[in-house]
């Protein structure tokens, strides 16, 4: 943010010190303020015109959007920075698979299938394709009013509504209005007729221009209405200028702070790429160079999988390392009997040890101990991963009305935490497991067997 809360509080009135707004002084206030952390209107003594123009000064240099609604509702823009090293990338792309109700029934069938059941569980999150993007081609708006009625009664995931045809785009619109669609495209020739339809709906519109040039005025003038969720398409024709596009309206809004292209942007790999391997290419390239929406024809388990990775390898923050929750965790499905192992919460620890428990086809117990993400060892030296710290999360875990028996198996690794552990559990036997994890498919059958034995 450009303002600094120096600066801003010179210009509260007054200075009264009277604490209305929550904080124990203005000065107290303007620093909140300018880390976003406050609003404007909790001070009652600012004008109205000082309101609205820190509200300027203050809003993100990118515009947040919000497609679709409820749990599935997601966010785009709000972006800091053109690189990720200088800090993290905030919001992930939305992948839209592209339906047109020119298709088949059961085109249009298998696409709705596909969305819903392509997603993969990966180092504990789950990774899927976001938005249906529902395109007009036929001619016939009844039929692509029915295809939205399919889509918006079959599915919840968001809608981007594609159509040149105004008419066919709002009825569609008022088929899924609760749903927050984006109204993709508007453009220079249309924006007079379409201004008073957007106004009946608060919902997020997708401005297209031949050239960025050609959406400044667009994005300035719906503005100027009081709409302001707007996603940006500047009308690239082929990989090399949308990457120059997307590159250009980042550090236009990042770096010159311009606010006309301070919003997130759509790109169309389905429409610029000739082929399906060049449409994943293009694909991952928007992933990485900015891209808000990333529309594909179509896909597979074995396309989706790689471009859902790559998003979450880019969009998660390279200053914290990944992880997953801490508690018990069920692999397989494992019964009183079944053995107990402990590891830390690194999501690619957790990932190796869960993925060599099945392995091993020995259904287990998995306590995941919060390490603040960090690997087995790592977390030991930093004091992360002792005894006395694990003690009370085995206890508090679950695992002990899990389990008949109380024998818990630690990672070879931190082996000397045995003596801790066992002052930590005195009811529990701690056992020293494989240092490497490729070891446990080998020794936990082995231990099984020791324990039915
Ligand atoms: S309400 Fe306004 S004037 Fe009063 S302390 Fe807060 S910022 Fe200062």
């Amino acid at each position: 943010m450009a303002l600094k809360g120096t600066d801003i509080v010179k210009r509260l009135p007054g200075r009264k010190g009277c604490r209305e707004c929550g904080f124990p002084t203005c000065f107290a206030f303007a620093m909140k303020l300018a880390m976003g952390g406050t609003a404007v209107d909790k001070c009652p003594y600012l004008s109205e015109e000082l309101k609205a123009e820190l509200e300027e000064a203050l809003a993100p240099p990118i515009k947040l959007v919000t497609i679709g609604s409820g749990d599935n509702a997601m966010q785009i823009g709000n972006e800091e920075v053109v690189y990720r090293h200088e800090k993290t990338f905030v919001h992930e792309p939305g992948i839209a698979l592209l339906i047109s109700d020119k298709g088949s029934e059961e085109k249009v069938d298998e696409k709705i299938r596909k969305i819903q059941e392509l997603q993969f569980e990966w180092v504990g999150l789950t990774l899927r394709a976001n938005l249906l993007a529902l395109q007009f081609e036929s001619g016939d708006i009844s039929k692509y009013e029915a295809l939205v009625e399919k889509v918006y009664e079959n599915t919840d995931c968001g809608l981007v509504l594609i159509s040149e045809d105004m008419d066919a785009l709002f009825s569609a619109r008022d088929i899924c209005a609760d749903r927050r669609p984006l109204l993709y495209p508007i453009t220079s020739e249309n924006i007079e007729r379409a201004i008073p339809r957007i106004k009946e709906f608060v919902a997020p519109i997708a401005v297209k221009g031949q050239s960025i040039e050609e959406l400044v005025p667009l994005t300035s003038k719906l503005k100027d209405e009081g709409i302001e969720e707007l996603v940006l398409d500047p009308g690239s024709t082929n990989l090399l200028e949308a990457i120059r596009d997307q590159t250009f309206i980042r550090r236009s809004a990042l770096k010159q702070e311009f606010r006309p292209l301070g919003y997130p942007t759509i790109s169309f790999p389905c429409f610029i790429a000739k082929d399906g391997l060049k449409e994943f290419l293009a694909a991952a390239a928007f992933i990485v160079k900015y891209a808000g929406i990333i529309v594909l024809s179509d896909f597979d388990r074995y396309s989706l999988l790689p471009l859902l990775v790559h998003r979450l390898n880019i969009y998660t923050d390279p200053r914290m390392p990944m992880s997953v929750e801490e508690k018990l965790y069920e692999i397989g499905e494992p019964n009183e009997e079944a053995p107990v192992l402990l590891t830390s919460n690194w999501a690619l620890t957790y990932f190796l040890v869960s993925s060599d428990i099945e392995g091993s086809k020995v259904p287990s117990w998995l306590c995941v101990k919060d390490s603040e993400g960090l690997g087995v060892l790592t977390a030991w030296a930093a004091g992360k991963f002792s005894g006395d710290a694990i003690g009370p999360f085995i206890k508090k875990c679950g695992v002990e009305a899990r389990v008949k028996h109380r024998r818990l198996i630690i990672p070879g690794k931190v082996a000397r935490i045995k003596g801790e552990l066992e002052e930590a559990l005195p009811d529990w036997e701690i056992i020293v497991g494989p240092r490497d994890c490729a070891e446990i498919p080998k020794f936990l059958p082995e231990f099984a067997k020791s324990m039915k034995a």
